[in-house]
């Protein structure tokens, strides 16, 4: 199996206080990985830790065998392979659908306008938004909002999609439909790490699911092992509070 992304001894402190503690882990090509945990444990900073919005205070994030780390690496290239969808969308409020896709293409990837809007117009296809190319981002609804958010990231066409909580800002009947896609696209084959509370997801879409509490993994596994059988006690009392 091939690594997209290893993580080794990655720990990050933020003051005195260590928020994340010698973790190691991995995720390969075409898996979907599910991390859960309590607020505050230190989910949100690993995913801004491996895409570097974070900067962490040691270990090792090894991409295509390099530890991007290092001090002579090309950060700016290794983001550009990583998509990240956030809770609270991210997007251009006041400008159309198709912009908020286009833009990062452009400015980033240098494409040219018109091969960007063509690779726009084919994820938000994707994600069931390309009635809404000339929509302003500030008209939609919640769930139509993170669609539009899913396809820019799918439109820089990364070999990783880190999602964070991305279901977490939106009202209970929008849930569903952001679900929806981020199910067809775990079918599809495109790898993905994503931060959720919703357990039920979690159990149906995943590969893998990491438990994280305090700063640590306690647990992983395949989802039947985690929620039907785990191993840890913290895991489990975890489980009963959520479950
Ligand atoms: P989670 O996503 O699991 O809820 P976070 O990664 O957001 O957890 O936070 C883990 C811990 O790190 C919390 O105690 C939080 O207060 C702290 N933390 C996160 N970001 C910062 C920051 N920029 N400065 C100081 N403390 C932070
Ligand atoms: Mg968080």
């Amino acid at each position: 199996m091939e690594k997209v992304i290893e993580i080794q001894h990655l720990s990050k402190s933020f003051g005195t206080h260590e928020v994340l503690k010698d973790i190691d882990f991995s995720v390969q090509k075409g898996e979907v990985v599910c991390v859960i945990g309590s607020s505050g444990s230190g989910k949100s900073t690993l995913l801004r830790c491996i895409n570097l919005l974070e900067k962490p205070s040691g270990g090792k994030i090894i991409y295509n065998g390099e530890n991007i780390l290092d001090d002579r690496h090309d950060i700016h290239a290794y983001r550009t392979k990583l998509g990240m969808v956030f809770q609270q969308f991210n997007l251009f409020n006041n400008h159309n659908v198709l912009n908020n896709c286009v833009v990062g293409q452009v400015k980033v990837m240098k494409r040219r306008k018109e091969e960007a809007e063509k690779v726009a117009i084919k994820y938000l296809n994707v994600v069931g938004m390309d009635q809404y190319v000339n929509a302003k981002a500030q008209q939609l609804s919640g769930g139509q909002k993170q669609r539009v958010a899913i396809a820019r990231a799918l439109s820089m066409e990364p070999d990783v999609m880190l999602f964070d909580e991305p279901t977490s800002a939106l009202d209970p009947e929008m849930v569903g439909e952001v679900l929806k896609v981020m199910k067809d696209l775990a079918k599809s084959g495109l790898t993905m790490l994503i931060v959720t509370h919703e357990m039920e997801f979690a159990k149906e879409v995943a590969d893998r699911v990491v438990f994280m509490d305090k700063g640590v993994i306690v647990e992983e596994g395949p989802p039947e092992q985690i929620f039907n059988q785990p191993q840890k006690e913290r895991t489990r009392e975890f489980l009963k509070r959520t479950l």
